[in-house]
């Protein structure tokens, strides 16, 4: 067996091995308080999940359209106008299996050995991951602990050059909760005038989850970059629907056909019953959303004022997503180190600021999609640890 050199360099989410040690260690009896796993600790709203069932009952059990079925894309346009205040046609979506199949997809698209692609450090690690396996260059663009983790438009405009082809931008940000500001996004936007072949793929997977009255700046909104712009979104954060795999991608015009083209060639189409269940989440009641919202912002503030608490931490305002991404350093330790302590020690999984990218070191990982009863037991226990 010969597999090729791109296979080995694919890459990996830490969180999942994090997630595979801590279960391991729950066999053993341990005691482990989860605050390392991206995904919300709610369930699928009930009526999401009657609307799952009803579609299966229905006989919803064959393939739909490569792109997804009408009314969901329908319902999904129907949302950004709502939510982004933007028009979109149907013709321009794909529903895809989750959020990272859009990144795959958009990264396999532009990245090739000899072309560059910007992404952000620390960011999510599949983009990285995907752009080694594509052969392109990742240039990773610097996120700013002074900045709310938001890049500056002027360092991401001079890292631009005849090579690159794909700009990654994702905010609100994991693994860092920052959101970037509004000026920031214009400022870079305008610069993209004098690099017309440049695209640019939006993760906005967390448009959703911003809190302190804040509003979430699209990418969507700047007509001027539409014809060059991917937006990656889902229903994976936003409904508690990691497990169901259902995501959207917003393509241009010049790209929807190869889109769809990728879409028979990897899954031929996102299972039936989600997809009904994703048309009830977008036209049903969003009470859920908001209860969850709620729930998360009172652990967001709780989580930020018991982090900077802690001997040798020191923890930005995380304005979004369900993410704290506190400055290590104090403690002496390297991420990677206090990852591994407080996990085996304090009975505390959390994600190494290292396995986001090299800007990363000297920060760790929290979510708090855990309970507030849970964060504060965490806090107690790795206070306990670092004496
Ligand atoms: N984009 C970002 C920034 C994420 O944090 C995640 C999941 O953690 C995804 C995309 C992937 O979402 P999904 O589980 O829907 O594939």
């Amino acid at each position: 067996m010969i597999p090729t050199d791109a296979i080995a360099r694919l890459g990996t989410e830490s969180a999942f091995s994090v997630l595979a040690r801590a279960a391991e260690l729950q066999r053993q009896g341990k005691d482990i308080i989860n605050l390392g796993i991206g995904q919300p600790d709610f369930p699928t709203p009930e009526h999401l999940v009657e609307a799952g069932i009803k579609a299966l009952r229905d006989g919803h059990h064959g393939y739909t359209p490569a792109k997804g079925i009408l009314p969901l894309r329908e319902a999904v346009c129907a949302d950004i106008a709502n939510q982004r205040g933007v028009e979109v046609s149907p013709e321009a979506i794909t529903i895809m299996p989750g959020g990272k199949p859009t990144m795959f997809f958009s990264i396999l698209m532009f990245g090739a050995p000899g072309t560059e692609i910007i992404y952000p450090d620390p960011g999510f690690p599949i983009y990285r991951s995907m752009i080694e396996y594509s052969g392109a260059t990742p240039v990773p663009m610097t996120l700013h602990e002074d900045r709310d983790f938001g890049f500056s438009a002027d360092e991401v405009l001079g890292q631009i050059n005849d090579r690159t082809r794909l700009i990654i931008v994702n905010s609100p940000g994991n693994p860092t909760g920052g959101v970037t500001p509004k000026a920031e996004v214009e400022k870079l936007i305008a610069g993209l005038a004098a690099w017309p072949d440049v695209a640019v793929m939006s993760d906005e997977i967390y448009s959703r989850m911003l809190y302190g009255g804040r509003q979430h700046t699209s990418f969507l909104a700047y007509p001027e970059i539409r014809d060059r712009l991917i937006v990656l979104d889902g229903w994976s954060k936003t409904y508690a629907m990691t497990g169901w795999r259902l995501g959207y991608a917003v393509w241009p015009d010049k790209l929807i056909d190869l889109a769809e083209r990728f879409c028979v060639n990897a899954h031929s189409c996102v299972n039936a019953a989600s997809q009904y269940a994703g048309i009830a989440a977008l036209e049903g009641p969003q009470d859920a959303v908001n209860m969850m919202m709620e729930a998360f912002d009172a652990r967001r503030v709780a989580i930020v004022g018991m982090l900077n608490d802690l001997p040798g931490f020191r923890c930005a305002d995380a304005a979004g997503a369900f993410y704290a991404f506190p400055n290590i350093a104090g403690t002496g330790s390297d991420a990677q180190s206090l990852q591994t302590r407080l996990l085996e020690e304090a009975g505390v999984a959390t994600v190494a600021g290292t396995s986001f990218g090299v800007n990363g070191d000297g920060f760790i990982r929290f979510s708090y999609a855990n309970s507030l009863e849970n964060i504060e037991m965490a806090m107690g226990r790795i206070r306990a640890v670092l004496g």
